[in-house]
């Protein structure tokens, strides 16, 4: 028996045909005589009915005896289903299929959890979910989530396409250079001692392929990086990689803007607004504390420096003699925060180094807090005035130097943002998705413990033309080419025009990054040598696949749009991996174990 139909696809209209469906059997009802299954598949569901009158005994029996998610074929007619009993949920539900024939292809024993019910596997546990993870897949929402990644997948490769780019695959045994995150490396057998390292990214190879004279590179590319996991992160991850030669950041930004606006009307069928906003790193920090900002809420920081330059309250005068900033924000309807709330909002200033956190609570027309006193009323009329203070308000404070105190507020207003969300005094439409550009990043940042500048993004991005020759004059002023894309406070992707200058990029690594020449020439000296053979002036972009369709899915985790992810421990659970080796395999790599052998 060959499946005629799938089992999303039948209708009223096909009412009389004999089809053949095959799936899991999703759910059944034993009601009295006769047995309600409906059948699974990838498209959707299907009721079946088994009726003893239709069916031999032996077959109606083995039908009685099938357990959910059980696969099997059946064949009958279709007819509309008795009135009042149609099922609006789903698009199969005018109709059903009384079954004269059953093919039972195989068996399932008692799942670990329930696949058929949303809100009983939203409870349950994502370690089991993870285990099982083929029958987590089968979830209508994952299967949901799967096929829009694949669409999107596709989506992308045909924007790209259209718009002459190559899909080039670059390896992915690479040489170890251990500048960014931490790498997986892969021991040679062939090459005793010797390692590839997991690329971190394409880069060198997407730079290297400008000076091929590629022009127009793209790919889907797996990227390594063996960080501690974060929440959100994954030790192996998609990205949408780009590079384009003869181009400037206006190029990017347009080729981005179009290829975003492809991809949500693929997915989600709506029409991003372009060009998108950009905002400056300073104004970006300045404004929302952050360098991706969610512009959907306001709760901007607000200067007071000049109010509180002469103030005697010394916490806020001394942190401005030090060089620093008061800035504020209005939490709108905060008031009522609970003490826990406040204490982690203090953690949070702790842990950029502020000593505690200073706060008003606006309640019963009194301002509730233990500072107000040692204000002058020019001083509270400007409070009052710049952060428009009404009843219910909380104002929160950092004095610090200016990017500390940014990025303290910065934090804290996005958890009162989540604290207001789950009090419904906050709503954000789920279909609504700002984007904008960061643009003029710093070049580099300085490392205190280490007393040297590194590259805020990566050592290969080009500084404006204009602050070149301030490079290793005043490092600190000068400001890369480089773009991040945000969309709701989410980084998407980030790229850069790039040095193609051998001298430029030399100075950059021995003069500016300080790093001792032979050591530059063993890890990047290949990519010097290439560009002293006529490098375009070139640039790109990659942007964070899973990440983008989790927005797209509007899942909070990318390891739901992944299809095998791993822990944030970063193992398999259903493969149980990282798992020991055998003794003899280390012997052929080479290598010996200092730590003892985990059974
Ligand atoms: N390679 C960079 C990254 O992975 C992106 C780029 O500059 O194109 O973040």
């Amino acid at each position: 028996m060959k499946r005629t139909h799938h089992c999303n696809e039948l209708r009223p209209a096909h009412v009389g045909q004999t089809v053949t469906l095959s799936g899991w059997v999703h759910s059944r009802r034993d009601l009295g005589g006769l047995i309600f299954i409906d059948i699974r598949d990838r498209e959707g569901r299907t009721q079946t009915v088994f009726d003893p009158s239709d069916l031999p005994a032996e077959l109606f029996n083995r039908a009685a005896a099938l357990r959910s998610e059980c696969v099997i074929t059946v064949t009958g007619p279709v007819r509309l289903r008795p009135a009042g009993t149609n099922n609006a949920k789903i698009s199969t539900g005018e109709v059903e299929v009384g079954v004269v024939s059953l093919e039972v292809l195989n068996m399932a024993e008692v799942l670990p959890f329930p696949v058929d019910d949303p809100e009983a596997a939203a409870k349950v546990n994502e370690e089991l979910r993870l285990q099982y993870r083929y029958l987590d897949l089968r979830r209508p929402e994952m299967a949901r989530n799967l096929r829009l990644r694949s669409k999107v997948a596709t989506a992308t490769r045909v924007f790209m396409d259209e718009q002459g780019f190559l899909e080039v695959e670059t390896p992915t045994l690479f040489k170890s250079t251990p500048e960014g995150a931490r790498e997986f490396l892969v021991p040679s057998r062939v090459h005793p001692g010797q390692f590839y390292a997991l690329p971190q990214s394409p880069q060198q190879f997407k730079q290297i392929l400008m000076v091929a004279g590629v022009e127009r590179y793209f790919q889907l590319a797996r990227c390594y990086r063996d960080e501690d996991l974060r929440a959100d992160r994954q030790p192996e991850f998609t990205q949408v990689d780009i590079e384009m030669s003869f181009i400037e950041r206006e190029d990017i930004y347009a080729l981005i803007e179009g290829l975003l606006r492809r991809v949500w009307r693929t997915a989600l069928n709506v029409d991003i607004p372009t060009p998108f906003l950009r905002m400056s790193f300073h104004e970006a920090l300045n404004r929302f504390g952050i360098d991706k900002p969610d512009t959907r809420f306001g709760m901007e920081l607000v200067d007071f420096s000049e109010e509180f330059r002469t103030s005697t309250f010394k916490v806020f005068s001394g942190a401005i003699a030090n060089g620093g900033v008061v800035k504020a924000i209005n939490a709108r309807g905060l008031a009522a925060a609970t003490q826990g709330q406040i204490e982690t909002m203090t953690e949070y200033a702790k842990s950029f180094g502020a000593k505690g956190l200073a706060f008003i609570k606006v309640e019963n027309g009194e301002w509730k807090s233990p500072i107000v006193k040692f204000f002058s009323e020019a001083e509270k009329n400007a409070l009052k005035e710049k952060l428009a203070i009404a009843e219910g308000d909380l104002i929160l404070f950092a004095a610090d130097q200016w990017l500390t105190a940014c990025e303290i507020l910065g934090k804290i207003r996005l958890y009162c943002a989540e604290v207001l969300k789950s009090q419904g005094k906050l709503t954000i439409p789920a279909d609504q998705f700002n984007f904008l550009w960061v643009v003029d990043f710093p070049l580099l940042s300085f490392d205190k413990e280490q007393n040297r500048w590194y590259s805020s993004h990566h050592p290969f991005t080009a500084p404006v033309a204009e602050d070149v020759p301030l490079l290793v004059s005043d490092p600190k002023k000068v400001r890369g080419q480089h773009y991040d894309i945000v969309v709701n406070g989410v980084e998407l992707g980030g790229g850069s025009i790039r040095i193609h200058q051998p001298d430029v990029q030399r100075t950059i690594f021995e003069q500016v990054l300080q790093i001792p020449p032979d050591m530059v020439k063993a890890r990047f000296g290949y990519m010097l040598e290439a560009f002293r053979y006529g490098a375009p002036p070139h640039g790109g972009i990659a942007l964070g696949f899973d990440r983008m369709i989790a927005i797209l899915c509007g899942t909070p985790s990318i390891r739901d749009v992944i299809a095998f992810p791993k822990t944030a421990k970063g193992t398999d659970l259903m493969t149980d991996s990282p798992a020991p080796v055998e003794p003899k395999q280390l012997r052929d790599l080479h290598l010996e174990l200092k730590v003892a052998r985990k059974e």
